[in-house]
This record gives C-alpha cells, structure tokens and sequence, in this order.
C-alpha cells in the first residue's frame, strides 16, 4: 500500500485526513512515528512558503510523499494581517483569546461591510523525485464585533459566514468541515495525491 507522509503532530488534523483520504487506500502516517524529525520553523512570508518548508524537510528525512499544511486569517482591512502571523498575532505564547482581543481592537471603528477576511488554507505535496505540488481553500466571511460561540478554535468566535449566519464557533463540527477552507484544500489535494501516486482511476471509481 502507497504511503503518505502528514507533517504534523496534530492528532485532529491526522484524523480528518485520513478520512478523507480513505477512498484512495493510501497507508496515512503522522510525525508521531518520526520522533526524530525536528520542528519546522514557521518563519516564512507566505502560507506557500511555510507549508513547503515543512514538507521539504519531512520529506528529506522520511524518503516518501509528504503532505503538509499552513492556514491564517486575513483581514483586508489590515492588508491581510495576521495571515502568516496568525497563530502568535497577539506575541508569545500563543493564545487565542488575547489574538482574539488584538484583532477586534484593531478593527474598532470599521464598519462590518468593511470587515471582510477569509480563512486561507496552503497545503503542499513534496514527493521523493522532487516533484512539488501546491492546493489552496479558502472560506470567505467577515469578522464580527464581539465573539460569538463556543466550538473550534482560534478565531472561530470572530469569523462570521453570511450565508450560513452563523460564526465558526456557532457551527457543528460537520458543518464547519464541509465549508472550511481546510476542507476545501484537502478536497483539491486528494486529486493531487491519487494523481501523484497514479491512483486516479480509484478516486473516480469511488465516487460513482
Ligand atoms: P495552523 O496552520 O494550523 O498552524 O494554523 C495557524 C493559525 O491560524 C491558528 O493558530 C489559528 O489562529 C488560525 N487558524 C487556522 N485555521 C483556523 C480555523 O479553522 N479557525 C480558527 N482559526 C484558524
């Protein structure tokens, strides 16, 4: 069975996946078999850049087809800040409710039409003859006034969607992983593995 690489440690984000992935019989393993990789500074520019450098270096060490991921904010009223910035907006460590309090503090006074943004989500594909292949998501909304919800994580509570009228942390967990911009990468990346690793006749079969 074909093997494929996750560069993360995140056992959620293993979990999600490897469900997705199902369809194409791919072997999914996480870095939590690789204990001896070192961390990936996340220091680069742009999503692409971190994401890459990420399944660069994994894949340097494991020999096999890795995928990896970099997500964020951007909010265009702030020139698309935090975007790379997102996890430590608000400094070290990092802390979701003060990333919260900086954003709306930075926001006072713009009207909500003007407080458009969008969850961006990089993943990249790095296999062992060099071949690199990047997916994007993204999920458009605006950021609310106040926080609003419980579930997810990070800005969930600020990121309202229009059509569904309802912010991320207001979502089932079903819901938000049909419309994320995660979802929406890993769908466009799941083509690109079977394509990577010749597989594409099995994604067509299981979806008929
Ligand atoms: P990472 O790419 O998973 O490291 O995510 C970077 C940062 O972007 C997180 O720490 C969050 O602050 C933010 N972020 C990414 N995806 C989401 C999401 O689905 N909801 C809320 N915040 C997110």
């Amino acid at each position: 069975m074909a093997k494929l690489i996750l560069a993360t440690r995140n056992e959620g984000k293993v979990r999600e996946i490897a469900a997705l992935l199902a369809p194409l019989g791919v072997e999914v393993v996480s870095l939590a078999a690789y204990p001896e990789i070192p961390e990936v500074a996340e220091d680069g520019d742009t999503f692409v850049e971190n994401a890459l450098a990420k399944a660069r270096t994994v894949m340097t060490y494991t020999g096999r087809l890795v995928m990896a991921d970099d997500s964020g904010l951007e909010v265009d009223a702030l020139n698309g800040a935090p975007g790379v910035h997102s996890a430590r907006f608000a400094g070290e460590p990092r802390d979701d409710a003060r990333n919260n309090q900086k954003l709306l503090h930075l926001l006072q006074g713009v009207p909500f039409e003007q407080r458009t943004a969008r969850f961006r989500c990089v993943i990249a594909l790095v296999a062992p003859d060099g071949t690199e292949r990047i997916s994007e998501g993204v999920c458009e909304g605006l950021i609310g006034f106040e926080p609003r919800g419980t579930g997810g994580f990070g800005y969930d509570p600020l990121f309202y969607v229009p059509d569904l009228g309802k912010t991320f942390a207001e979502l089932d967990l079903e819901t938000k992983n049909r419309i994320s911009h995660r979802a929406r990468a890993l769908l466009a990346a799941r083509d690109v593995v079977a394509d990577m690793l010749g597989l594409r006749n099995v994604l067509t079969k299981a979806e008929d």
